[in-house]
């Protein structure tokens, strides 16, 4: 049975990507930027398990939802079960968006694992970089501090360079 740590979900989220979206938590997190929005989620042993199965039935139980979106904590440091999940949403017709403190260079070159570059390619769109509490600005969309970008993963490694999404 598959499982991985949380933070925490929240079942109609309206502020992590467009539409209405679960969102996954995932609990641990190597980046400790200074004004971590998160800091509870940062402690690898912190949070609780939860199967892949309990989440996929709750995901199931909102007809409504556009899309999942995997957020932490870090989730690229439990890329594995999360790929598994990111397949799954998408075969529903759910878009799967991604947050992380890595760069997408540097999930490219399989930081921190190789399953994290795997999970990276499956994603329709991922919000990389850590949070810098100096670009910070709640007139962003769908990001916490400027250095992020919001990157359209598929158009993105077909052409070979970072191609941002307009918001
Ligand atoms: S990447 Fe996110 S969860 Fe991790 S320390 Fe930075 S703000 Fe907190």
């Amino acid at each position: 049975m598959t499982t991985l740590r949380i933070f925490g979900t929240a079942d109609d989220s309206i502020v992590d990507g467009p539409g209405l979206r679960f969102a996954v938590f995932t609990q641990g997190c190597v980046h400790g930027c200074e004004g971590c929005h998160n800091p509870e989620a940062q402690d690898f042993a912190g949070g609780r398990e939860i199967t892949l199965d309990e989440l996929e039935r709750q995901i199931e139980a909102n007809p409504l939802l556009t899309g999942i979106t995997l957020t932490g904590g870090e989730p690229f440091e439990q890329a594995a079960p999360l790929l598994e999940l990111a397949h799954w949403a998408q075969e529903r017709g759910l878009t799967v968006w991604a947050y992380s403190g890595y760069t997408f260079e540097e999930l490219l070159a399989c930081t921190p694992s190789a399953e994290a570059r795997e999970l990276l390619a499956a994603a329709d769109v991922l919000v990389d970089g850590p949070y810098v509490a100096a670009q910070a600005s709640h007139a962003l969309t769908w990001r916490g501090s400027a250095n992020q970008r919001i990157i359209d993963v598929p158009a993105s490694l077909a052409s070979g360079a970072v191609v941002e999404l307009e918001v």
